[in-house]
């Protein structure tokens, strides 16, 4: 016998083959980056073979190439102006010749010398009366040497040995983008010393200006109906390079954020969440616009080099565009690994200074975007989102990092293995799902008021 079929049954029927076939429901299904192709792209860019993709090394020129073929791929339109995605620029630096440097008794070696100065000749002595800054093991390097860049003052800094490390690689990639005007402007010497008190010096150097280049990958997707708005996403393709400490001096660290057994890595800084998770994002945000096709406004892409060494590549970037048409920034740093909110979860750095977060909410469903957690921390200022922040672009960094407690940052464990791919990707795709309205062209977002924006050094 037939089962009898009522008018209700019938109802529910159609509705249910109408929901199949509506936008909704293809669009809660559209995990379309996949694990597979995130994975790819990561352990590539993490790999031993680039060697860490120091600024100027080959390892980064295979990045580059990398990149650029997989915007090739999805078929983007390289920056108006030039023929491929490689947005190159020169960058300057000022090279010692010869020092002659004493502190009290102490004579000082190139090798322990850093020069911040657009002077062929620098000559001081204590009759000088420059302010001495000292940073020793208790001082933070970094923050300490950002305060003197703030003040654009002549300094004399002497630091402890302590900060071996981490003075080299400031001493090994110090480079200021525009040939400044010679011989003017203040200069910083910074000096690596045991010295605690400093009463007598001598200093005098001489210098000249080489040239050097780095490019970002830049890859676009012209809008089809507001094609002068611009909605950026980006990371940064650079990272460390390789330890000058031997393998015997590298400190151990776990395998993994759980894990209890330390394990001793080579000296190749992978960066795999720092920011080859980024720039995965990045590369595969662009092939789902692009295989999607229907974006109102324009869509860039870009992968910046030189972050690691002052944010260089999105300084030049900002100076090539009219910021006025980027109606939001999303620059994405280290979502390798879930978050202190949970597998898949983000944060963004500025979560209060545009309504960029309350637009990307609202196109979310169940996930939500929280506020950076670690607001002690700056992060606001410490990826290329702030360079177009300071030109009112509601620029804002997206994370997953657990950054206070992570064993691999900055480290030489940073690698792939230490990833959750399946995090990673549940990130990617919330971030193309939460962008839909800045894609789509329905919401525009502030401008960030760029006079509360901390303004950069003015010695480097
Ligand atoms: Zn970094």
């Amino acid at each position: 016998m037939m089962k009898t079929i009522n008018l209700l049954s019938i109802i529910a029927l159609i509705l249910s083959a109408l929901a199949f076939l509506s936008p909704h429901s293809a669009s809660a299904s559209d995990n379309r980056i996949s694990l597979e192709q995130v994975k790819a792209d990561v352990s590539f860019l993490a790999s031993d073979k680039l060697k860490g993709r120091a600024n100027f090394s080959e390892g980064l020129m295979l990045a580059a190439n990398y990149i650029a073929e997989r915007f090739a791929e999805s078929g983007l339109d390289p920056l108006p102006k030039l023929k491929n995605y490689k947005q190159t620029f020169a960058l300057y630096q000022f090279k010692t010749d010869s020092q002659n440097i004493r502190l009290n008794n102490e004579i000082i070696s190139e090798e322990n010398t850093i020069v911040f100065s657009h002077h062929e000749s620098l000559k001081w002595t204590e009759k000088n009366q420059l302010p001495l800054t000292y940073i020793d093991e208790k001082n933070d390097f970094k923050k300490e040497l950002r305060q003197i860049n703030l003040r654009g003052k002549d300094a004399l800094v002497v630091v402890s040995e302590s900060h071996k490390e981490i003075f080299q690689r400031y001493r090994n990639h110090f480079l200021t983008q525009k040939k400044r005007q010679k011989n003017s402007g203040p200069s910083a010497v910074v000096i690596l010393s045991p010295q605690k008190t400093v009463k007598q010096f001598d200093i005098n150097i001489q210098s000249t200006i080489t040239k050097h280049s780095l490019t970002n990958i830049v890859g676009i997707l012209p809008g089809k109906s507001k094609a002068r708005e611009i909605v950026l996403f980006s990371a940064h393709y650079d990272h460390l390079g390789k330890s000058q400490a031997s393998k015997q001096n590298q400190k151990p660290t776990p395998d993994t954020l759980n894990a209890s057994s330390p394990v001793v890595h080579d000296n190749i800084y992978n960066g795999a969440d720092d920011d080859a998770s980024g720039t995965t994002a990045v590369i595969n945000l662009a092939q789902y616009y692009a295989t999607l096709n229907n974006n109102e406004r324009t869509l860039m892409f870009v992968a910046f080099a030189g972050e690691e060494i002052g944010g260089l590549g999105s300084r030049f970037f900002s100076e090539q565009i009219d910021s006025d048409n980027i109606v939001a920034m999303l620059n994405i740093e280290m979502i390798g690994k879930p978050s202190r909110f949970g597998q898949g979860k983000i944060w963004m750095t500025g979560y209060k200074r545009s309504n960029l977060a309350k637009i990307l909410n609202k196109n979310l469903v169940n996930e939500k975007i929280h506020p950076d957690p670690y607001t002690e921390q700056n992060l606001f200022y410490r990826s290329d989102n702030a360079t177009l922040a300071r030109v009112g672009v509601a620029a804002h960094s997206f994370s997953s990092s657990q950054i206070d407690i992570d064993p691999h940052y900055h480290q030489v464990s940073d690698e792939v293995k230490t990833l959750d791919l399946e995090s990673m990707t549940i990130v990617i795709n919330t971030l193309a799902k939460a962008a839909v309205s800045l894609v789509n062209g329905t919401d525009l977002p502030d401008r960030i008021d760029n006079e509360k924006v901390k303004p950069r050094g003015k010695l480097f």
